[in-house]
């Protein structure tokens, strides 16, 4: 595995990555809540993240289930908290996932992430894996809202809030903890997975399955793995052939540089 502390500057590492994306005939990315942290949204696990401050059990569906009323007023105080995503703007790590798209170098994105970042960014093919929690979903008709909305209706005193067409309790429609993967997503994702010749890994920890077992998928299929985190996890030393080390929205801008100078020449 190559990573910087092994005789090999970070130049020297991000130039031969760029080169590895350049001649990939099909690379993908896997993102998770690291390369939102410089959008002002925290992740769950880092130094500063939501775990340290929520108990993920009040994440899970049968707390959602059991105090449906207490679950909304979470939802409210962890916006209150910066976990707030109608107000995030993409940083420059996601604007330049979106550039390598452009580029015609990033077939698509898988993201754990549950912000819609990357489509504000402008990717037009991203799997979420997690759903994403700017909707809320009813969970007997299925009819989606706005999540702003919803939350205006929980603040004016609306608790639970209700499906005006059907009554049936609103969720946001994001993967509670218990709650299985949606079935499209996650077999789509696994084929993207099968069929990469390179992944990239982009700011997370690598410890929620079934998204992590994705990048042993690839890594299988011959694929290979590039992690860009701030820190090392399961998958460096084990799976991965690279690691960039760092914050995501120096690292991520630098490389996609690196392969626009590559087209140039
Ligand atoms: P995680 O919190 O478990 O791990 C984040 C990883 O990113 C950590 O290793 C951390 O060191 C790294 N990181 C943080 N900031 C970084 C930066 N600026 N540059 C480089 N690396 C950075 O996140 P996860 O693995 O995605 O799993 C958490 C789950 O929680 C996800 O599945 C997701 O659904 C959900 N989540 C989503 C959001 C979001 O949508 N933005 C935020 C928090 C959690």
């Amino acid at each position: 595995m190559l990573r910087r502390d092994e005789n090999m500057t970070d130049e020297n590492l991000i130039k031969r990555l760029a080169k590895e994306i350049s001649n990939a005939k099909k690379v993908i990315a896997l993102t998770g809540a690291g390369i939102s942290t410089e959008s002002g949204i925290p992740d769950f696990r880092g130094p500063k993240g939501l775990w340290k401050r929520y108990d993920p059990e009040q994440s899970t569906y049968t707390f959602f289930r059991r105090d449906t009323k207490r679950f909304w007023e979470l939802q409210i105080q962890m916006e209150e908290d910066g976990f707030d995503l109608s107000k995030a703007k993409p940083n420059p790590a996601h604007l330049a996932l979106a550039k390598l798209e452009e580029l015609g170098y990033l077939s698509c994105v898988i993201t754990q992430n549950v912000d819609g970042l990357h489509q504000k960014a402008g990717n037009t093919d991203v799997i979420e894996f997690h759903g994403n929690s700017n909707r809320a979903i009813c969970i007997e008709c299925k009819r989606c809202y706005p999540m702003s909305e919803v939350k205006s209706r929980v603040k004016s005193g609306e608790l639970p809030p209700l499906c005006e067409y059907c009554g049936g309790i609103l969720k946001p429609d994001a993967v509670l903890f218990e709650e299985p993967i949606p079935t499209e997503a996650l077999y789509r994702a696994q084929d993207e997975a099968a069929s990469c010749d390179l992944m990239l890994i982009i700011g997370t920890s690598a410890t929620v399955h079934p998204a992590a077992g994705l990048p042993s998928i690839a890594k299988s299929s011959g694929a290979k793995v590039v992690e860009i985190n701030a820190e090392p996890t399961p998958l460096t030393g084990t799976i991965s052939d690279y690691i960039i080390e760092g914050k995501v929205g120096k690292t991520l801008p630098k490389i996609v540089e690196e392969v626009e100078k590559l087209e140039r020449l």
